[in-house]
């Protein structure tokens, strides 16, 4: 028999848990299916050694229970994985959430049924579930994507890709490593291996711009200071562009002298966190020219730093400017490359021809490898809906209606799938955002939204397709402006390993999270103008 139930939810990470923890509250019959045999999402799948936050771990936690915060201490001030994993853990333990989660449950199809008002959802392994409201919390940054590259599964080593990183430890004491990719993840991972690794290469195709994360403990003192100042830390996180605690500074970075920008600068790449791309003078994303400035101080910092000049010229981005990809937060990573156990093999020089049983060949040589570390990033952000065949009104295809970039109303509904929502969507702030900050707007605006169907008996709800045309073009529109539209990154949905996403089509939204939420506001408070009602 079909387990019946009013809503299913789609993954157990941050935002699954905490809309399940909303939609009990409701009243709702709630079912989540999550993929993995445990909660946390990216938490729970990217343990790779050196993952951690690049978010204040105390701006990152929810907030929406004072008990908890209470309750939890982080014990550093940017998180690594295993503790992030640890309070996700009692996150679900302190509300109960795990007696409604499936887990091993991956969904593979989710079908609207008209008649019935209802989706259908079927597991990998032939389960199927009934709901009359879908909501998907699969994660933007989800699907690991391998390389392109011809003999990966004859490696007859240990090959592993960062976001399934095995449970049980990895041990790379005097092992030959190689390492494929050098995005946020790559960085973290290459300063880390290179510590005990007898060697490690590491294969760089296009580097970036990295910052120094300034990582370090909480002491008793501070911590005591964050406790009490949490409204305070949340307020700032809610004023800001990206819900971070750095605030872009007012100033444009032309209009001051070059003495006061290079002290600025300074100071914020001595700064703990994103201060140095979120904080900045506010034309750097936006103006060829400002940027160039924070550029040539990113890129004499790389010189000071690398001892081989011809190291740090390979080191140093030259496509693009600082910040219009994601700045990858370090800990000693340029060091790394002065370290005689390590080796960066350049792929503009010496690309990569193919993996082979016993290493990786260039057209230069072929170098053996006991592992193989495949940081080669995901298919990002529409990437975990094409993997579930999601069918809307008259069997439309989910992946067939976004195939030429997607296409929402506020990055939480489409038009021709009534009754789904999806939280971290493509074309929502919450993409570009200190996540868990946009995660509690996205369901909290959502649970308002089926409250308000329950009091008023709807049981339909669709997005115009008026609506969803007017917020697509608003989404463009933002983005146009900023420096990263013009340049290849997952931002842009461009993936080099999936076919069909090799077009630039803007997955996030670039007007900021207080816009964000005061557009969603004002719909709920016209009584959800642009959205059809049964
Ligand atoms: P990514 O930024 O997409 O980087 C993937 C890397 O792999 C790039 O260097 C890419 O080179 C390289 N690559 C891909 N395919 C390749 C191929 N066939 N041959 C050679 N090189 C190849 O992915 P990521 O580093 O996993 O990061 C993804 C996102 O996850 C980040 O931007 C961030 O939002 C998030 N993240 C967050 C944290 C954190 O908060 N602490 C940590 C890690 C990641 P090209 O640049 O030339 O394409």
């Amino acid at each position: 028999m079909t387990a019946q139930y009013d809503a299913i939810i789609i993954g157990a990470g941050i935002s699954g848990m905490y809309q399940l923890y909303r939609l009990r509250e409701l009243g709702l019959r709630t079912r989540v299916f999550e993929a993995g045999d445990g909660v946390g999402g990216t938490w729970y799948w990217n343990r790779y050694p050196g993952a951690r936050f690049d978010s204040e771990s105390y701006s990152y936690g929810y907030s929406f229970s004072n008990e908890l915060l209470d309750e939890w201490d982080w014990s550093e001030h940017f998180s690594a994985q295993p503790e992030t994993l640890r309070y996700l853990n009692y996150v679900a333990d302190k509300f109960d959430l795990r007696c409604d989660i499936e887990f091993d449950s991956r969904i593979a199809r989710a079908e609207w049924n008209e008649n019935r008002t209802q989706w259908r959802v079927e597991t990998e392994d032939g389960r199927a579930a009934t709901a009359r409201f879908l909501i998907t919390a699969i994660g933007p940054i989800s699907t690991p994507t391998m390389p392109n590259i011809p003999g990966v599964q004859y490696f007859e080593g240990e090959g592993y890709h960062t976001g399934l990183w095995p449970h049980e430890p990895v041990d790379f004491r005097g092992k030959r490593v190689a390492v494929i990719g050098t995005g946020a993840t790559g960085v973290q991972v290459i300063q880390e291996v290179a510590k005990t690794a007898g060697r490690l290469a590491v294969f760089q195709r296009r580097p970036n711009w990295c910052a120094p994360l300034h990582n370090r403990p909480i002491d008793a003192q501070t911590q005591r200071k964050i406790h009490a100042s949490y409204p305070e830390i949340f307020a700032r996180c809610r004023e800001s562009h990206g819900c971070f605690i750095h605030k872009a500074d007012p100033r444009n970075a032309l209009d001051v002298s070059p003495e006061v920008r290079e002290t600025f600068y300074q100071k914020l790449y001595d700064e703990p966190g994103f201060g140095i791309w979120m904080g900045n003078f506010r034309d750097i994303l936006i103006d060829e020219r400002a940027n160039a400035t924070i550029s040539e101080f990113m890129a004499r910092k790389i010189r000071e730093r690398v001892m081989d000049p011809r190291l740090a010229d390979k080191l140093t981005p030259k496509d693009h400017g600082f910040g219009t990809r994601r700045v990858p937060l370090e800990t000693g990573y340029y060091e790394v490359y002065n370290q005689e156990n390590v080796e960066l093999v350049d792929l503009n020089e010496t690309p990569i021809e193919c993996i082979t049983r016993g290493g990786i060949r260039t057209t230069e040589k072929e170098r053996e490898f006991d592992v193989i570390i495949y940081a080669t990033g995901f298919d990002a952000v529409t990437g975990a809906f094409d993997r579930i065949d999601v069918r809307g009104t008259g069997g439309m295809a989910l992946k067939e209606k976004w195939a030429g970039g997607p296409k929402t109303h506020l990055g939480l509904q489409v038009q021709g799938f009534p009754n789904l929502l999806t939280l971290v969507g493509p074309h929502n702030a919450a993409t570009f955002c200190n996540i868990p900050r946009c995660i509690e707007q996205n369901v909290e605006w959502v649970t308002a939204l089926m409250q308000f169907m329950l009091e008023h008996g709807r049981t339909r709800v669709e997005a115009s397709a008026e609506a969803e045309a007017a917020w697509t073009e608003h989404v463009y529109q933002t983005a146009e402006r900023m420096l990263f539209s013009k340049i290849d990154s997952w931002f842009m949905g461009i993936n080099s390993n999936v076919p069909g996403k090799q077009t630039r089509h803007f997955l996030l939204y670039a007007g900021g999270a207080p816009a964000y939420r005061e557009k969603c506001d004002e719909v709920a408070a016209s009584g959800y103008r642009g959205m059809a009602f049964e």
